[in-house]
């Protein structure tokens, strides 16, 4: 060998040595193939490889190191390679400094190895480059190491990016890294987090379990609370692992801001227990209250009050205003109930438009029923619904008492119901209490509503009559629109039930409970046939006609052909529709406009006069009766009822003529029963008058008799 390994190698092994030689020759060859590099020599001139050892010769697919002494370096690396490391060999040789570049090779079986190679100038005696030392290292396990390393920080990183929840690396309870939602949670810049004690974004209340399974270290889950920058207490649930992180083992805690999911159950749990359109509670979850709240009474002595509360006439407002302005109403009531009541008070929605109210503690019944009359109050004032109409309900509430007249929920809730029908019975928007022998009541009224089917089959209804007269007012120059004062305007027809055992049923006990039942239709066709007789048979006698006056039910007039079968009993009784007047409440008219305004003009069309009955305790809408062919109004009798003294009677009356006459309308006050009440009307500019002043409502014979006499006195000049 001319060159020189290295300074151990400095003589020349001389060709065929002494046997000491040889030896230590062939333990340098050991060593050469023993060391985990691949090394070899190139002389510069012709780059020939000089020696190499086994592993450089098996890292170019070469068996044996004999295979390629003696051969140029691109026939043992390849001309590619070569060329690729050309660079780095002229540098070695003509600046003689170490070189180390990294490449990969492709060994023999094919696989690819990332290896760093050394390049280590050999200078002759005269300086001059006359080889080079090459040294091979593989390291592909640690490049690989490496990248995999490099990869899952990039995972992780990426990760902690994407990830919605918040995560966060601490070691020793410091915090080393954290991503981004997690800022966002807590409300801080990374800086700000970064070196900072785990434990500071902790609520102190949650600070010392944290600390626990920190000290403990294991892989766990559970609930806590952070704290936000601003000091906003945030439900949390850690997801705490060890992890190594950035070359060390580290604690990542995957934080999960549990506000939503609790936010989740909270409603459900509402949900289940609360109504959804008022938010009270339901009737599940008000049984529940209810029944805590006795046995606490039970235990303390003290008496309760509990409530029925129903809206009247609810269902009306559902189907001529729509279930939207139903609902609002609805709401409201409910505002107003939890508004009128105490602290420690219950409200719950039953169904429907019915509540319950339980009242906690208070002196007696007169306390009890105080609070019964503000909440009558309260849900009966007007309420502005949508398209500006004002609306109101009033309520029918029934009240039982714990102990005294029941001892469990259900049995209060029963007789508080009970109560409650018999509020509604004795008139609506009022209270009344329990009273033993109301159940009895209850199951008369069921027993009623089972009979009504049958008293319409059976015809156990008759007809009462009561007259209407014409009123002159002063500076009108008299009745002009109605008639000569004192004159006969009409008779309105108001049906009875002739209950086989309760004897005459006025329409007030079984009128409602038809229309609930669909009677109602029935009914009133019966109504319309024996009234249009009776005024045919008034015709037939006096020569003149007596118009009759048949009150509606918004069922009737919902009824498709209800037009015509008004015709067809027209025609049937022999009468003509000047002898026929309808009576119908404001409800009926504020329906559907269109659908109401074309059966009233077909109505009109035919001579008969309608009315607006019960005027004022509806719904204003002014503007549909604008639009519609009506004849006549009716003050309400229950405003009469308040003349001369009441003010707000006075007021509402005097409106209502105006108003009345404003559009054209003969104004018709009902329920006169005093000689003031008639004067005041009259003064007021009503045009006729209906009452007892005048007559009470009587059998057809009876009212005969009185129209006969009436045509008797007028004749003779007496009123
Ligand atoms: P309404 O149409 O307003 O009838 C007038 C009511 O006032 C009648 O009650 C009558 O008896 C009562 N009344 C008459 N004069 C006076 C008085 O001076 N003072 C007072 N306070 N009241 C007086 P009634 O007969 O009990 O009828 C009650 C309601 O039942 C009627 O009110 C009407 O809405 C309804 N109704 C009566 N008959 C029928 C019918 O055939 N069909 C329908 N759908 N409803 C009817
Ligand atoms: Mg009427
Ligand atoms: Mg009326």
């Amino acid at each position: 060998m001319n060159a020189r390994p290295n300074e151990e190698a400095h003589e020349e092994p001389p060709a065929g040595g002494a046997p000491a030689r040889r030896d230590e020759l062939a333990l340098l060859r050991l060593l050469a193939d023993t060391v985990p590099v691949a090394i070899a020599y190139y002389e510069a001139a012709g780059v020939t490889c000089r020696m190499a050892n086994r592993r450089y010769a098996e890292m170019f697919g070469f068996a044996h190191e004999r295979e390629i002494i003696g051969r140029p370096l691109h026939e043992i690396i390849g001309a590619p390679a070569t060329a690729l490391i050309e660079p780095h060999r002229k540098r070695v040789v003509e600046e003689r400094v170490s070189v180390i570049y990294e490449r990969e090779v492709t060994g023999a079986d094919g696989e690819r190895r990332n290896v760093e190679v050394r390049l280590l100038p050999h200078a002759g005696e005269t300086g001059a480059s006359v080889g080079a030392f090459v040294q091979i290292a593989d390291i592909t396990h640690h490049r690989r190491a490496e990248a995999a390393l490099r990869e899952s920080e990039e995972r992780l990183a990426k990760f902690m990016h994407a990830s919605d929840e918040g995560i966060v690396f601490h070691k020793g309870g410091y915090i080393t890294d954290v991503n981004p939602p997690l800022l966002n949670l807590l409300g801080y810049t990374l800086a700000e987090m970064l070196g900072r004690l785990t434990l500071e974004f902790i609520a102190p209340e949650a600070q010392q379990k944290v600390a626990e399974v920190m000290a403990a270290a294991p892989d766990t889950r559970y609930d806590s609370v952070a704290m936000h920058k601003d000091g906003t207490r945030i439900p949390v649930q850690f997801i705490v692992r060890t992890m190594h992180h950035q070359g060390e083992l580290q604690r990542l805690t995957i934080v999960r801001d549990l506000r939503d999911r609790l936010e989740a159950e909270r409603r459900i749990q509402h949900l289940a227990h609360h109504d959804a359109l008022t938010g009270l509670p339901n009737r599940l979850a008000f049984g529940e209250r209810l029944e805590r709240r006795l046995e606490q009474a039970r235990a303390s002595g003290e008496s309760l009050a509990l409530m029925f509360i129903d809206l009247d006439h609810f269902k009306r407002i559902n189907d001529s205003l729509g279930h939207a302005v139903g609902d609002t109403l609805l709401k409201t009531v409910a505002a107003r109930i939890t508004d009128a009541l105490r602290v420690g008070d219950l409200v719950g929605r039953f169904g429907g438009d019915e509540f319950l109210v339980l009242l906690a503690p208070r002196a007696g019944a007169p306390a009890v029923g105080e609070v019964a009359a503000r909440l009558l109050a309260a849900i009966a004032e007007p309420l502005q619904a949508a398209g500006g109409v004002a609306i109101s309900v009033t309520p029918s509430i029934g009240v039982a008492m714990f102990p005294a007249d029941g001892a469990t929920p259900a049995e209060l809730i029963q007789h508080a119901d009970q109560a409650m029908y018999r509020a509604k019975s004795g008139g609506r928007a009022r209270c009344r209490f329990f009273e033993a022998g109301m159940a009895e009541a209850a199951l008369a009224e069921l027993a009623l509503e089972s009979r009504l089917a049958l008293a319409v089959k059976q015809d156990e209804f008759v007809l009462h009559f009561q007259p209407q007269v014409a009123l002159a007012w002063p500076g009108a120059g008299g009745a002009a629109a109605a008639g000569g004062e004192g004159e006969v305007l009409g008779v309105e027809a108001l049906v009875r039930w002739v209950h086989p055992q309760r004897g005459l049923l006025p329409p007030d006990e079984f009128i409602p409970l038809a229309e609930a039942r669909r009677l109602i239709v029935p009914i009133g066709a019966w109504v319309l046939r024996h009234a249009l007789a009776a005024a045919v048979r008034w015709r037939d006698e006096f020569g003149r006609r007596f118009p009759v006056a048949v009150n509606l039910a918004m069922q009737q007039f919902q009824t498709p052909g209800f037009v015509d079968s008004v015709a067809e009993a027209l025609h049937a009784a022999g009468a003509d529709g000047s002898m026929l007047e309808l009576e119908m409440t404001e409800r009926v008219l504020i329906a559907d406009l269109r659908e109401v305004r074309a059966a009233l003009e077909r109505l009109a069309a035919m001579g008969v006069r309608l009315t607006v009955d019960d005027f004022g305790t509806g719904y204003t809408s002014l503007r549909h009766l604008k639009d519609l062919p009506l004849h006549r109004l009716k003050v309400d009798r229950t405003f009469v009822a308040g003349l001369p003294d009441d003010a707000g009677s006075v007021a509402v009356t005097r409106a209502i003529t105006q108003m009345g006459h404003g559009l054209a309308l003969q104004v018709v006050a009902e329920g006169v029963q005093s000689e003031a009440q008639r004067e005041f009307v009259r003064g007021i500019g009503c045009d006729a008058l209906q009452g007892v002043l005048l007559a009470r409502p009587m059998p057809e014979a009876e009212m005969t008799a009185w129209l006969r006499r009436r045509l008797a006195g007028a004749a003779s000049g007496d009123e």
